[in-house]
């Protein structure tokens, strides 16, 4: 149970991703990869394109599909398992148990894994970092919705990825529903905040 928390608690929210990176040891069995297949976003794909000698285009067509998690999109890599939900990543060389695109692959096969050592933790930590978008009022209400029923690592509470209790009731509340919205109430408030600074300043 001990060890456990001390998994738990040795990365936040905040950790460096280098920092995680140093954290994780992975012995390279290659489970993960010929069960599952892994994400990929936007900025990550002309690298991998290049990589492969094709266009994004071709890419996102031959090798990925469309994929959101908390509000986020992302592209899933797609497995060779057609027929089922799971199976293995099609860039998986089975008979080497390597990655074929090892060299670029994407952030997420570097950092988020759970199997790894502090796997929850990291695993949580990838979540927070590329998938969690405070900027956006549904991300930040689904994230509630799973908080319910799953572990998360410091920094990683609602309170502390919206620390304005008023706002984050609104959020809760579908009071503010879009992006928009939440951009409005920032706006609005920053904008009292500084008058009520220059007030301040005026009465000395
Ligand atoms: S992350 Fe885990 S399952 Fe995947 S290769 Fe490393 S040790 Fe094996
Ligand atoms: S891209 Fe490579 S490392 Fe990532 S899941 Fe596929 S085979 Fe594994």
């Amino acid at each position: 149970m001990i060890k456990k928390e001390n998994k738990m608690t040795a990365i936040s929210r905040k950790t460096p991703a280098e920092n995680v990176i140093a954290l994780v040891k992975c012995n390279k069995c290659g489970k993960c990869c010929s069960l599952d297949s892994c994400y990929i976003f936007e900025d990550e794909l002309k690298r991998i394109a290049d990589f492969l000698g094709i266009t994004e285009e071709k890419l996102k067509k031959k090798c990925l599909v469309e994929s959101e998690k908390f509000n986020t999109k992302a592209f899933k890599v797609k497995t060779v398992s057609f027929s089922k939900p799971f199976g293995p990543c099609m860039f998986f060389n089975k008979r080497k148990k390597e990655c074929s695109i090892h060299s670029v692959k994407p952030t997420h096969c570097r950092i988020g894994n759970p199997c790894m050592n502090h796997g929850e933790a990291v695993s949580i930590w990838f979540t927070l970092n590329y998938f969690v978008n405070e900027k956006d009022p549904e991300s930040i209400r689904q994230w509630n919705l799973y908080l319910k029923s799953h572990p998360t690592i410091q920094g990683g509470e609602l309170k502390d990825l919206i620390p304005d209790a008023k706002k984050l009731q609104k959020i809760l509340s579908y009071e503010i529903l879009t992006i928009q919205d939440l951009e409005k109430y920032d706006e609005y408030y920053s904008k009292i905040s500084k008058s009520k600074i220059q007030s301040k300043i005026q009465k000395k």
